[in-house]
């Protein structure tokens, strides 16, 4: 065989290889979605059997994927948590980096949810989180799988899916009083609260806009891959919301990512009808279109790639905007 054959099958390989990977990571996608939002987790309020059974199961998941559990062999961080007996506990799995570091890219996505409880106007009382936010524990699960497919990156690499968020952030916190690597250390904090499931989108926003100076990069970063940028004027409000907001105030720089309402050309989509998040309607439903999950999952891969690659030191300028 010459050798501009053999160049063509490797190539060949590699492209199959990779349609079979995202294939099955969309498929993966669905499943931990549909597991962690089912009934039988129970809300994964602070305090319930669900929410074990979804630390389980996430536990389950870095396992089978290799990821490097934490120095007492689980990937289990018990934390205290606030007037209760049981402590919660975030998940971490870890890829080491090709050499020794204690350089980091942190990957968060809060588990936790409201749990069950009574809501006025129906018999359901499980609020399910589907949108907020089994998706984005998905979508941390398997944006590991694809780095544990890549050779080893520069950085260690650290995922956590956290435990608390909803009142009060109190897993990410946690980690960042007791962290796997040195915090003055973690190069950028990707985090994941809501994902994608409204089909392809062609805009994406970004919380924080403002009060740091990495902005324009993603920016940049996300255009060369086709993303049009469009925050809406709300974002700034969501400033001290998400779990990227611990690292922020500490002047770690982080970033949540959200896909926007503008189909492939242009237009502004139809709007879909999904259950309000914090209700027992946040649910997988008829309407939802996972058509879009490879490419927002695709846009954090690329930042987070940028980020690990570049090596540049970005800063948050103004802390005291996400305390
Ligand atoms: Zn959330």
């Amino acid at each position: 065989m010459n050798n501009i054959s053999l160049k063509l099958i490797c190539c060949l390989l590699i492209i199959f290889n990779y349609d079979i990977l995202t294939a099955q990571i969309i498929d993966n996608f669905k499943s931990h979605t549909t597991i962690l939002s089912s009934d039988k987790m129970e809300g994964r309020g602070a305090g319930s059997k669900g929410i074990q059974k979804s630390g389980d199961y996430i536990s389950e998941q870095f396992q089978k994927l290799g990821l490097q559990p934490l120095k007492d062999g689980t990937y289990k961080q018990y934390f205290p948590y606030p007037d209760q007996k049981e402590p919660e506990a975030n998940i971490i799995g870890i890829i080491s980096a090709s050499e020794p570091t204690e350089k980091s890219l942190v990957f968060t996505a809060h588990y936790d949810g409201y749990g069950i409880r009574k809501t006025e106007g129906t018999e359901d009382s499980i609020y399910n989180g589907a949108r907020d936010n089994a998706v984005g524990v998905a979508a941390l699960i398997e944006l590991a799988r694809i780095y544990k497919n890549e050779k080893l990156p520069p950085v260690n690499l650290v995922f956590i899916a956290t435990a608390g968020e909803e009142f009060g952030q109190h897993g990410a916190e946690f980690y960042l009083e007791q962290p796997v690597f040195e915090t003055k250390k973690i190069i950028f904090c990707l985090n994941f609260d809501g994902f994608n499931v409204s089909g392809k989108r062609s805009d994406f926003f970004m919380m924080p806009r403002q009060g740091v100076d990495f902005v324009d990069e993603i920016i940049l970063t996300a255009q060369r891959s086709g993303w049009m940028y469009n925050p809406p004027e709300w974002v700034d409000a969501m400033n001290k919301n998400f779990d990227s907001a611990s690292f922020l105030k500490r002047g770690i720089p982080s970033v949540t990512l959200w896909a926007g309402d503008r189909l492939l050309g242009g237009e502004i989509a139809p709007k879909l009808n999904f259950g309000d998040i914090h209700s027992p309607f946040d649910e997988i439903n008829e309407e939802w279109d996972w058509s879009g999950v490879e490419d927002h999952l695709k846009l954090y891969k690329r930042i987070a790639d940028y980020f690990m690659r570049s090596n540049k030191n970005v800063l948050v300028k103004n802390p005291e905007l996400f305390q």
